[in-house]
């Protein structure tokens, strides 16, 4: 299908493959003209049930992808789903990642974050960019896309942390990044994952006078800026239009970052 979708009328569209990437997470394949960015998000609506943001982990204009991790209600019942099943897609909605030809990139991503990281990576390796691929999780078994990574090609190196030791280095992905900056004269910091990895991220790209950039995932509604639920506290900016991706300085010093997030009826929940 070659057609592009109107922003905010969900198109539906059949599951074309389902990738089993570890226990609790798979890949959902689509055949469709998304013309995403990386970092940017669909909306997909799971018929009866609810309407969920998913970042891009890959769009190559004939197919793109998103990478769900089995949670809560409605990423139970996706899991329920088979290849062939319908869901709705909406989007591509909010902001990217930007690089240029010639950035040295680190990228930093924890649990699902994995996967739109891998997204930067592809396109960034065909604008000719370095990349430090840094994946950290809590053990081996559920490390997400380093086989995609190592197939990137020689320009892109990845960088594994485990909790356990089980592979890569034994500790947090922070203190891998702190190596891999003194070392590589990367210029920008990309990352996704757990806000508090994400903030943690930022403390090391500052420290080491690096831009840093991360994905501020708010709970999510709308998707286009109407309804108000992802709206950053003590700013109004609403992290779904003027985020996903937002400049670590312009978040460091609010009030949420790092400690609680809002759920589906605004209630703050602390990390
Ligand atoms: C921009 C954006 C991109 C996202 N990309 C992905 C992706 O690529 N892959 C993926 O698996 N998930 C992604 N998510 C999360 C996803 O949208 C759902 O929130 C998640 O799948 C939980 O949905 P659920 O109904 O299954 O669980 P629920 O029953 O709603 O919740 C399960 C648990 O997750 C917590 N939770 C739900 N939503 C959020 C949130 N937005 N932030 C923090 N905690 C939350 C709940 O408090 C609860 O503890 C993204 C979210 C955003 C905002």
């Amino acid at each position: 299908m070659n057609i592009k979708t109107f922003d905010s009328r969900p198109v539906a569209l059949p599951i074309k493959k389902i990738v089993k990437e570890n226990e609790t997470t798979n890949t959902y394949v689509f055949e469709y003209f998304l013309g995403s960015k990386p970092g940017q998000f669909v909306m997909m609506w799971i018929p009866g049930i609810d309407e969920k943001p998913f970042s891009v982990a890959f769009d190559d204009g004939n197919e793109f992808w998103l990478t769900i991790c089995n949670v809560g209600g409605s990423t139970a019942e996706l899991f329920k789903m088979k290849e062939g099943d319908k869901v709705g897609i909406r989007g591509p909605f909010g902001t990217a990642y930007k690089f240029d030809e010639g950035d040295h990139l680190a990228l930093v991503a924890g649990g699902y974050g994995a996967a739109p990281m891998y997204n930067v990576a592809n396109e960034a390796v065909k604008k000719g960019c370095k990349v430090e691929f840094l994946v950290g999780a809590r053990s081996e078994n559920l490390l997400l896309y380093t086989h995609k990574v190592l197939g990137l090609g020689s320009n892109v190196k990845l960088h594994i942390s485990t909790d356990d030791g089980s592979a890569g280095f034994k500790g947090f992905i922070t203190q891998v990044l702190e190596e891999v900056l003194e070392k590589e004269k990367v210029n920008k910091v990309f990352t996704c994952g757990p806000e508090v990895m994400m903030q943690a991220v930022g403390k090391v790209a500052d420290a080491a006078d690096r831009d840093c950039y991360l994905s501020m995932e708010k709970y999510m509604k709308c998707g286009i800026g109407v309804c108000g639920q992802c709206t950053i506290d003590d700013t109004g900016v609403l992290a779904c239009q003027d985020g996903p991706v937002m400049n670590y300085d312009d978040v460091k010093d609010l009030p949420e970052f790092g400690k609680y997030h809002r759920d589906s009826v605004g209630k703050k929940k602390h990390y």
